[in-house]
Order: structure tokens, then sequence, then C-alpha cells
């Protein structure tokens, strides 16, 4: 049983002095909890944050300095970049490299992402673990039922726990899992300092969430893979993207216009942004990366419906491309 949500920001104070839990910017009980239930699952020690992309800043800003160089996956999801870019003029570098292979010499930290959103490529872990500098990975797509990058050498996992950690399109929240007590307390600090925290009830949603994790990623897994080999085989679709595990699958259609039937003809698969949840859902990715993506590229997010009310949704809409 989860444990019911304390919402209060302040705790007495214990003969005096301030006890574990005193004010909700510092901790909180559900978030602890919360907390501990993932460090579980991915072997180190997890803190929340107030969405994926606020676990990314405070990640930049308390653990690099002015001056220092981020070598991010070319093809990681694109806000992270948009957001290194934001931060290039407080002196934080970036550069882009291809994470199948290694990562470039120069770089304090390296960013990977597995499997990539929306390209889905998988980096190559032995490579950057032997990198001198910080490795993250991004597993918001793998989650720890299918990856745990901190075996594979990696120093720090990121979630946007937004996606398959809450799984139901009801929570914004990120989460960062350090191997090294050190870098925990260190992003411990500056998340208390700046602010970026999550809320009891977002905790609260996350424990629920794990509940059944492995079940719902494992179900999403099964069925992304044959949907995979169906469109693999279907005339209208190109470039079928799938690493082999995982809800995730983007394929092609001819161009723009053929991407916007295809999205708006969906009955069953929600047209909507976002992933990891147990209702599926798909867009084209281009109306927000540009010219990063092709013009045709759908990301399919699968959910839990059953198999072939998934794919008969899909060849219907298909018809329209
Ligand atoms: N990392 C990945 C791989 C994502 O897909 C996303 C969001 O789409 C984020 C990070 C950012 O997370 P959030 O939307 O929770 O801020």
């Amino acid at each position: 049983m989860e444990p019911s949500v304390d919402r209060s920001t302040i705790w007495p104070y214990v003969d005096g002095e301030p006890g574990p839990f005193h004010y909700a910017r510092e901790a909180h009980p559900v978030g602890v909890e919360a907390e501990r239930v993932l460090g579980g699952l991915e072997g180190g020690e997890a803190l929340l944050f107030s969405s994926g992309m606020g676990a990314t800043t405070a990640v930049v800003l308390a653990l690099l300095e002015p001056g220092k160089t981020i070598a991010l996956a070319q093809d990681a999801y694109y806000g992270t970049g948009v957001l290194l870019g934001e931060l290039e003029r407080w002196g934080l570098r970036h550069v882009l490299f291809d994470q199948t292979g290694p990562p470039p010499a120069e770089a304090d930290l390296v960013w990977l992402e597995a499997p990539s959103n929306p390209f889905l490529t998988m980096p190559d872990l032995a490579a950057a673990a032997a990198h001198p500098g910080l490795v993250l990975c991004d597993a918001t797509a793998a989650t720890p039922v299918n990856l745990r990058p901190l075996e594979h050498g990696c120093d720090l996992v990121l979630h946007s726990a937004t996606k398959y950690l809450g799984g139901h399109h009801d929570v914004l929240l990120g989460a960062v899992v350090a191997k090294s007590a050190e870098h925990s307390s260190r992003l411990h600090e500056f998340r208390t300092r700046s602010g970026i925290v999550a809320g009891p009830d977002a905790a609260w949603l996350l424990l629920r969430g794990l509940q059944t994790l492995e079940a719902r990623v494992r179900r999403q897994g099964e069925t992304a893979a044959e949907l995979a080999n169906r469109l693999e085989r279907h005339e209208r679709a190109s470039t079928v993207r799938y690493p082999g595990f995982g809800g995730l699958v983007s394929f092609d259609v001819a161009d723009g216009a053929a991407a916007r039937r295809v999205e708006t003809a969906t009955r069953l698969i929600v047209n909507a942004t976002s992933l990891g949840g147990v209702v599926s859902t798909m867009e084209s990715r281009h109306r927000w990366e540009g010219a990063r993506v092709p013009e045709g590229l759908l990301r399919l997010s699968v959910g839990l419906e059953p198999l072939d009310a998934l794919w008969a949704d899909l060849e219907h809409a298909l018809e329209q491309a």
C-alpha cells in the first residue's frame, strides 16, 4: 500500500530541533518513499524533480560550471538540445555526437538517451562508460524494466517520469538516479536551493504507477514489437524504427500531408503528444522538431489496448496516407 498523502509543508520541530521532515522544499514523506522505491528499481539514489526538464536543468547546473562541455546524443529528445542551447549564454557548451559510437574526448558530461526519442537508436554504453567524463543516460523510454544504465557504467540515470514511470498521462514529474552519494547529495542541495521540486501528490501518483510498471511495460513491449512487424510489411509505411524492446515505434509515411491525414484518422489511438501511458498516442513529430525529423515521421506510443484493435485502427488510418 502507498502511504497516505501528507500535504503539509511544515512539521513541528522535535525538542526545539528540526526533525527528518521540517520544510517541504527540502523533503516530504511521500517524495522520500517514492525515491526509495525508484532508487531500488535502478540500483542507485533517486531524487524527484518537478518535470523531466526540471531534472535536466538541475543536473547541468548543479554538476557543471561555466566553460564545461556536454556531449549530447544528436538524436536525443529535442527539448534537451533546446534547453542546452538556452543555457549556452551561461557558459555551458554543448556538442552533438552519434551515440552509437564513442563520445567526443573533450566532453565533461556525456548525455545518452536509451532508446532515443523518436529515432529509437541505442547508445554504445560500453564506449560511453570508458569515457573519463560523467555519463548520464536518459532512460525514459527504456525504463528500469528494460535497462538499468548504472549497471552498464553510467553515473546518472534521468527519467521524464511523466511517461512510463507515472504511466497514465496524469502526472508531470522528473527523476535523476545517481550512483554516487556525492552526486546525489549535491543534486539534493541544488534542488532545495532552486526549488525545482515535486509535490506530494505527484510523488504519490508515481508510487502508484510503479506498482504496475513491469506489467505495463512488458505488455506494451509485446504489442509494440508485433505492431512494428506488421508496419514493416505495410506498403504505406517505410523506415519502421523499433529497437527490439519497449513501447515506442516510429515510422514514415510519404510526406507531411500524409502524416497529418494518418494521425487525424485514428479512433482508438489518441492524436496527442507525449508517450508512455496506458492509452496509445501518435503524432507527427515534425510539428515540434522541424527539419530534424522527416516530415512524414509518426511516433506511436503503444498503450494497453488489445493488439488487434490497435492494428485495425492503424490499418484504417494508413488507408488515408
Ligand atoms: N526526456 C525524454 C526522453 C522525453 O521524451 C521528455 C519529454 O517528452 C523529456 C525528457 C522531458 O520530460 P518532461 O516533459 O517531463 O519535462
